[in-house]
């Protein structure tokens, strides 16, 4: 069979992938895994280590290597057949996911594997951990009876986030407001003016044509003059979905959200938990409901009374300078922003010409060099790529060992998905049949250099780029030899982004500033005076910030971890308890934001929506012992190479985070870098 998807040594062979491959790829591969499966538990009468763990690892690994070149160019260049081989593709793979994980002989082969496991290396059981803990999640032991009714609250609770994020997409598509007296749209910047053109244009109207997408609606509430428009636009987006403001009750998320509620308490409780909340902590670094919430208001109350004062001034400043008395909630974003610009009046664009690729590139490289003593340079092989624009690197240790490589594509064009990423092309494994470094495709969409002048980024460009070099070390750096517990994978969620979060920290750092900035025409440094307004402006507002992140935190985890059948859900009730205690800000009562927190009801983060503020905690505190030690000091760099990244998944993350920082993580440091006082 000549499938070049079916090639698995090596590196992809793109220029020969074509959308036919995929499916037949595919179905050969899950079959076979499949088939494979079943010789190993109907053969292998004592499994152990290596008649059993590692030939399974061996199989998912050759299915991911196939697939992940695949959903790669998916997003890097896709094409109308591409797509539709790749959707053909996804419930097959998903029903395999399905499916192993509930292979009751396959938990129990598993099972016997762990029972003789105390000979075993800390990381191999840690492999065997996760994967008994997974299968358990997903139901697999359970009697008869309860594994059926699992079975339907799972198939339920799939169709109701579906129905909440339907109801949310189709609420927000109904509103829209189109405006041809432009006198009403003073304030708002050309961009936005542009864009409400083309849609109006895109439906054959003329005029302004607004609706509540979140690039249509944030500059009509952050910039415009006029309060009322503001304020219609305010209603109409914070009671979305809900028995609420223009559209009250046509797409009410409200029934369904008490459904998810109940039957993620149901499911929690089958599986032996007390409530979703513990559920959620099974995959999780935090062990305890009560340490995510203590942390969460620890938070709180250090940021409480800079919050309060962030507010005063903020009011002192809309009753001073444009004689407003009372701030309402479609004041806030508007005054903000107009005290932003008093006080820093800095743009990204300004900073751009000291941020050329050329410089900031192989500056980072040297960053992350001198950090984690390793060599990154672009690799002499000719390597074949997917557009021209890709570049190929390579990672080694001082003495020249491979550690991993990565694919480049820097730059935005035509069927590329936006934003930047990390994902991993193939994961490194060592075992007694195969051998392979891991390799990664780092992904951005800087725009392209014209002429002869060079590609110039803005500050957040470069920081996201510093971020996603965070998850690349992570995933190539890592020195353990199973994919499921290499790299990121089979990292706790709320840890994974420590590595990438604190690369972050670089990009405000002057010692480190210099080695990868300067001026694209004159090689001139950054002047000290632009940087220090930087850095002013970097904290402005950040109590009131992590306020609002926090209330958002704390609800969502209170409703999963307080939900009473007897009571139902008390969403608003519990809301108004956590806006009590930690908000500063006190929206209006009408609004319904809840009915529009896609990410609690509609995607994966029930009860987990802490992770950002816990995995911030993390980088803050692991980047505090580089400002003991220096900012690029060489061993304690090694520290975090060997500790965090070179680990991957294979031990418990506190440990992990324990062994590099010498204690658990404390919340002065985050504290600290936003410029919260306590
Ligand atoms: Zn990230």
């Amino acid at each position: 069979m000549s499938n070049p998807l079916l090639e698995l040594e090596g590196l992809p062979p793109f220029s020969r992938i074509a959308p036919e491959h995929v499916e037949p790829a595919v179905d050969y591969l899950v079959s076979g895994n499949r088939s494979e499966v079943e010789r190993l538990l109907d053969e292998v009468s004592e499994p152990d280590w290596y008649n059993f763990i590692e030939p399974l690892e061996e199989l998912e690994d050759r299915l991911s290597r196939a697939w992940s070149p695949v959903s790669h160019l998916h997003a890097v260049m896709d094409s109308e057949p591409l797509r539709e081989a790749y959707n053909a593709c996804l419930p097959k793979l998903s029903d395999y996911g399905t499916e192993m994980g509930q292979n009751e002989r396959l938990f129990r082969a598993y099972a016997r594997v762990a029972e003789q496991a105390e000979g075993l290396p800390q990381p191999q059981r840690k492999l065997l951990e996760n994967a008994l803990r997974d299968f358990r999640l997903s139901g697999v032991d359970l009697p008869a009876e309860k594994k059926t009714r699992f079975r339907e609250i799972a198939s339920n609770l799939s169709e109701l986030t579906a129905r909440f994020e339907e109801n949310l997409l189709d609420a927000t598509n109904a509103w829209q407001k189109r405006i041809t007296d432009e006198t009403l749209l003073a304030g708002l910047p050309p961009s936005a003016l542009d864009l409400a053109r083309q849609t109006a244009e895109q439906r054959g109207e003329t005029g302004w044509l607004f609706t509540l997408e979140f690039p249509s609606y944030y500059p009509v509430v952050t910039y415009a003059d006029n309060r009322d428009l503001r304020r219609e636009f305010y209603e109409a987006y914070s009671t979305r979905a809900s028995d609420q403001g223009p559209d009250a009750g046509r797409f009410d998320n409200s029934e369904v959200m008490e459904a998810i509620l109940a039957l993620r308490h149901e499911l929690a409780q089958l599986l032996g938990y007390r409530n979703y909340a513990e559920r959620s902590l099974a995959t999780k670094m935090a062990r305890t409901p009560e340490e995510v919430t203590g942390f969460l208001r620890d938070l709180a109350r250090r940021a409480r009374p800079q919050a309060e004062r962030e507010l005063q001034e903020l009011r002192d400043y809309a009753r001073e300078h444009h004689g407003v008395e009372t701030l309402e909630a479609w004041d806030i974003p508007y005054y903000s922003e107009k005290l932003r610009q008093h006080r820093y009046s800095i743009s990204q664009e300004e900073l751009k010409p000291w941020f050329p690729e050329t410089r900031v590139i192989p500056g980072m490289f040297e960053v992350i060099g001198r950090l984690f003593g390793v060599i990154i340079r672009q690799s002499d092989e000719q390597v074949d790529v997917w557009h021209p624009d890709v570049r190929f690197y390579e990672v080694r240790t001082g003495s020249g060992e491979l550690l991993g490589q990565f694919y480049f594509d820097l730059y935005a064009r035509q069927k590329k998905r936006g934003g930047a990423w990390m994902a991993d092309c193939i994961s490194r494994m060592k075992t007694r049949n195969r051998e392979q470094n891991p390799v990664a495709f780092m992904t951005c969409n800087f725009t392209p250099p014209v002429g002869d002048k060079p590609a110039l980024l803005t500050h957040d460009e470069v920081q996201t780029l510093f971020h996603e070099f965070g998850h690349g070390l992570h995933h190539m750096l890592t020195q353990v030899d199973w994919p499921s517990i290499s790299g990121i994978s089979g990292v706790a969620w709320d840890a994974v982004e420590l590595p990438s979060q604190l690369m972050e920290n670089w990009c405000w750092e002057r010692e480190a500033l210099d080695l990868f900035s300067g001026h694209y025409e004159t090689g001139e440094p950054l002047p000290q005076a632009l940087f220090e307004r930087m850095l002013a402006a970097r904290n402005f507002q950040s109590a009131m910030q992590m306020l609002r992140q926090v209330e958002f935190a704390l609800f969502d985890f209170r409703i999963h971890l307080e939900y009473d059948p007897e009571r139902g859900g008390r969403i608003y009730e519990i809301l108004q308890e956590v806006r009590d205690e930690v908000a500063v800000v006190k929206p209006p009562e009408w609004n319904r934001f809840a009915h529009g927190f896609s990410h609690i009801f509609g995607g994966g983060y029930a009860a987990g929506y802490y992770s950002y503020k816990w995995a911030e905690v993390l980088s803050a505190d692991a980047f505090s012992l580089f400002e003991e030690n220096g900012v690029l000091d060489p061993e304690t760099g090694m520290l975090f190479r060997q500790n965090i990244l070179e680990k991957g998944g294979s031990a418990d993350a506190m440990e992990l985070f324990v062994a590099f920082r010498g204690r658990e993580p404390s919340i002065e440091p985050l504290l600290r870098h936003t410029g919260i006082d306590q």
